[in-house]
């Protein structure tokens, strides 16, 4: 029994949980995920209360978060008032940002906020499977500290998959401005950042052993359809919808993701294969890039 737990876990769907660094992908794999029957994409969840519910994001759907079909119905379900919503924000956060990974990996959060975190996620989780029939949810909410928090509250029902992106091609990403979203970071900030989560990963690979699955960026990008043959062996959910319509080069949808990728906004999304990062790297940040490619090794992620 999970010192978190205080839902019976029969109650929830299937949860898989994409853990990964910012821009590695972490949306568009969670849209080849949820176009599948019976699977749906919540985006970066851990953000619903603040980006969803406070601020009032418009979701992918094309809606503000208030008038969702999906997350205005979650919200009546769950029964959230202003001062729960204010209060499940500030929940959310104490076991989300990859500042709070050594504390939740070292189970240091008071036990009533461990069972409020389990209580609130499942109350989520099941108001979502029930309003969209789905036994599989998929939360890409990337932080190594959430994955842990999860698998302690429901070691039954999650599955992570840990999704990296090769040191160049997080590298160019990172150096592009993006408005509204994550702030671009220099060679110096990505190295540390970079060192920092991968360790965290780590970490919630070798703790939680076959449930990780261990999936690269460019693999998901040059080859989607052999990704989801992956994906689909280690969880048992049937992903063969979603490889027929890549195969066709037919459409896929965003759902109800509110917070995550831009591509979010894209109402029909057309998967484009691609191939390496090829990246055009100064020579400072060529050499960081070869000492983060050796640690990627090391690290076996
Ligand atoms: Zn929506």
């Amino acid at each position: 029994m999970s010192e978190y737990r205080s839902i019976p876990s029969e109650k929830l769907p299937r949860i898989i949980y994409i853990m990964g660094s910012g821009r590695s992908g972490t949306t568009i794999l969670e849209v080849l995920l949820s176009n599948s029957p019976g699977v749906a994409g919540v985006g970066e969840v851990t953000h619903i209360f603040r980006d969803g519910y406070i601020n009032g994001d418009v979701c992918a759907c094309g809606s503000d978060v208030s008038e969702c079909e999906l997350w205005s119905t979650v919200r009546r379900q769950c029964d959230w008032s202003d001062a729960d919503i204010s209060s499940g924000e500030k929940l959310f956060r104490r076991f989300s940002w990859h500042s709070k990974f050594p504390g939740v990996a070292m189970g240091l959060a008071p036990a009533n906020a461990k069972k409020e975190f389990a209580d609130l996620n499942g109350k989520l989780f099941s108001a979502v499977a029930k309003h969209s029939g789905a036994h599989t949810i998929i939360d890409s909410s990337k932080y190594a500290a959430r994955a842990i928090a999860l698998m302690r509250s429901f070691p039954d029902d999650v599955m992570i998959i840990c999704l990296t992106r090769s040191p160049s091609g997080l590298m160019q990403a990172f150096s592009k401005p993006n408005k509204n979203e994550q702030k671009p970071k220099s060679t110096l900030a990505t190295f540390i950042y970079y060192i920092y989560v991968m360790a965290c990963f780590r970490v919630v690979s070798w703790r939680y052993g076959r449930r990780v699955l261990k999936i690269r960026y460019e693999d998901v990008v040059s080859d989607p359809c052999t990704a989801l043959d992956r994906i689909e062996r280690w969880s048992g959910v049937d992903l063969s919808a979603t490889r027929e319509t890549i195969s066709s080069d037919g459409f896929l949808e965003p759902g109800h993701i509110v917070t995550g990728n831009r591509l979010r906004y894209q109402k029909k999304i057309r998967f484009r294969r691609s191939g390496e990062d090829r990246a055009a790297l100064r020579m400072p940040t060529r050499i960081v890039v070869m000492i983060m490619n050796a640690y990627r090794f090391i690290l076996q992620l």
